[in-house]
């Protein structure tokens, strides 16, 4: 006799309390009449992998990676995706007959906000990266197969890009520039702030002639006010300055159709979220 019970999914994190990943797949589930239940679960780091275990014991289906989890949980999966092997990071679990399987949607969930919701042709586009954590690790790989013309990374710790830089130039033209020796001349037709720096205050190193009027400026991150970076930005004369929200919905969007093999619509969602329409 088939079960009532639903699906078990959730976001383990630390902290977690901020996640709207619940509200967004609830969303996903009533949109596509899917039985899921999905909770926050938060872990501090030294009993991560013993929680994870303890879930999938329990009989759950999968669950989402979040910071600061994600770089460690790539080293606990049974198998994973080119493309989480490519961020050296998983943010979706997959248990599949004990089989522990690590994805990243992360890189993704950004290509498809900015190619779908944003009409932004990566195709040819040169794009500069502030920071050089996990979520720049995340993304460079997806633009760079959506045939971005070339990426620069700029981080507060330049030893960082040129990792990161190191790490994806077979890929394609990415290198690292010192945040001293960015100049207008680059002119860019996409800059992310992949730095937490918004979030965590401190001042702010980049210089304003990285913002030209054309570029779209995206900010990784999201508030419920314009963040400020955007602010930033906007100041700055740049037409079109975004927040992440966007990403956020198409990453879980990506992982729910990884879990129940339906795609969600992610526009009534992201309205939603945002109190906007699109
Ligand atoms: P992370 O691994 O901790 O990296 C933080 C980065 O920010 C590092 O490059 C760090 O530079 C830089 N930074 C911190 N404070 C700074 C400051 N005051 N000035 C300049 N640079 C500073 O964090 P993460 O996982 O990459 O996440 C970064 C942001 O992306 C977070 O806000 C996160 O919420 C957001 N994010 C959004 C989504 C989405 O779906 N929209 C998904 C993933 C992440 P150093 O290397 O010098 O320390």
């Amino acid at each position: 006799m088939p079960s009532n019970q639903p699906d078990r999914y959730g976001v383990i994190g630390y902290p977690v309390s901020h996640s709207r990943s619940p509200y967004i797949h609830q969303l996903f589930a009533q949109q596509t009449d899917q039985n899921i239940q999905y909770d926050l679960i938060e872990v501090p780091p030294g009993i991560l992998k013993a929680k994870i275990q303890e879930f999938m014991e329990e009989g759950g289906k999968g669950l989402n990676i979040t910071l600061p989890h994600k770089s460690v949980v790539a080293t606990y999966v049974d198998d994973m995706s080119a493309r989480a092997v490519t961020a050296g990071a998983v943010n979706t679990l997959v248990f599949r007959d004990d089989v522990l399987y690590g994805d990243n949607t992360d890189g993704t969930g950004l290509v498809t906000d900015l190619e779908n919701n944003q009409r932004f042709r990566i195709k040819g586009a040169k794009i500069l990266i502030l920071g050089a954590g996990g979520a720049a690790r995340g993304i460079i790989g997806p633009l760079l197969n959506a045939h971005a013309c070339s990426i620069v990374i700029a981080n507060r710790t330049f030893e960082k890009a040129i990792d990161l830089a190191d790490r994806f130039k077979q890929l394609g033209t990415v290198t690292a520039c010192e945040i001293g020796a960015l100049t207008s001349e680059h002119s860019f037709n996409l800059i992310i702030n992949a730095t937490s720096a918004g979030l965590k205050g401190g001042a702010w190193l980049y210089p304003p002639s990285i913002v030209n009027m054309d570029a779209l400026c995206y900010d990784l991150s999201y508030s419920e006010v314009p963040t400020p970076f955007m602010q930033w930005t906007s100041e700055l004369g740049a037409a079109r300055s975004i927040m992440g929200w966007g990403m956020l919905v198409e990453q879980a969007a990506e992982s729910f159709f990884i879990w129940r093999e339906i795609q969600p619509n992610t526009k009534p969602v992201l309205e939603q979220l945002t109190g906007k329409t699109a």
